[in-house]
């Protein structure tokens, strides 16, 4: 195998992808996606988003995962975070349960993996993200913040799962933004943190998905 091999993710893979509801742009999917790829192919264990909601940066992580032998954990209440209720800007009525009135993101999920044949390799894990973090104990190649947005969500997740990550591990951070006309502040917070905690160096990422990687045990 070259270097370059599977560095473009499988065009059926990215075809699903561009079609699954969520929010991955194509060109931070592109990048988490090799992010996902250099990770998996390092070997420190498997790769963990938290924030599946219906798949969408799954199938990404989840392609990265089959081409470099690993595989993907992916965490979620499938509940939605406060922005996904009703009355929010991100609320997608079509995923209400009828039944109750409440979120459920996760027969759209299924459905979502197994259109894109990638049951075999993404693992969903259906939780309250702290709750699972204070349980978990396998090491971490890529650990990819995506969940909750607000203040509190976005630091137990940051406090909750850094630890598990390997030395040498790339962290992953979405809705990353810099200008607070962009976007909320909590992601950039933990961005910022990481960046000068010395435990971590920027790697090449897109937009407002940022990349770093763990070089030593500070967090
Ligand atoms: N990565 C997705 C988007 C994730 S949206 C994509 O590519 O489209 C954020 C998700 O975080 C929601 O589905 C919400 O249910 C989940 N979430 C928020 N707080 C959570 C918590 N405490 N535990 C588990 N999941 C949580
Ligand atoms: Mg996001």
């Amino acid at each position: 195998m070259t270097d370059d091999e599977g560095q473009v993710i499988d065009p059926f893979l990215l075809s699903c992808a561009r079609a699954a509801k969520g929010f991955m742009p194509d060109d931070e999917g592109a990048a988490l996606y090799r992010a996902g790829l250099r990770a998996a192919r390092g070997g420190l264990g498997p790769l963990l988003e938290v924030g599946t909601y219906c798949g969408k940066s799954a199938i990404y992580l989840g392609a990265a995962a089959r081409s470099g032998g690993s595989v993907l954990f992916t965490v979620d209440h499938h509940r939605g975070s406060e922005e996904n209720q009703a009355g929010w800007e991100h609320h997608d009525p079509t995923l209400v349960d009828s039944r109750t009135g409440r979120m459920d993101t996760l027969p759209t999920f299924r459905r979502t993996m197994e259109e894109a044949r990638l049951e075999d390799v993404v693992v969903a894990v259906v939780g309250d993200s702290p709750a699972i973090a204070a349980h978990w104990a396998t090491p971490l190649s890529l650990l990819f913040i995506d969940g909750g947005h607000g203040e509190e969500p976005a630091w137990a997740d940051y406090h909750g799962w850094t630890p598990h990550l390997a030395v040498g591990g790339l962290l992953a951070i979405h809705d990353v933004f810099e200008d607070p006309a962009q976007g909320g502040r909590p992601p950039w917070e933990l961005f910022t943190r990481a960046r000068s905690s010395g435990g971590f160096e920027e790697e090449p990422g897109c937009g407002s998905l940022r990349v770093l990687r763990r070089v030593g045990p500070g967090q």
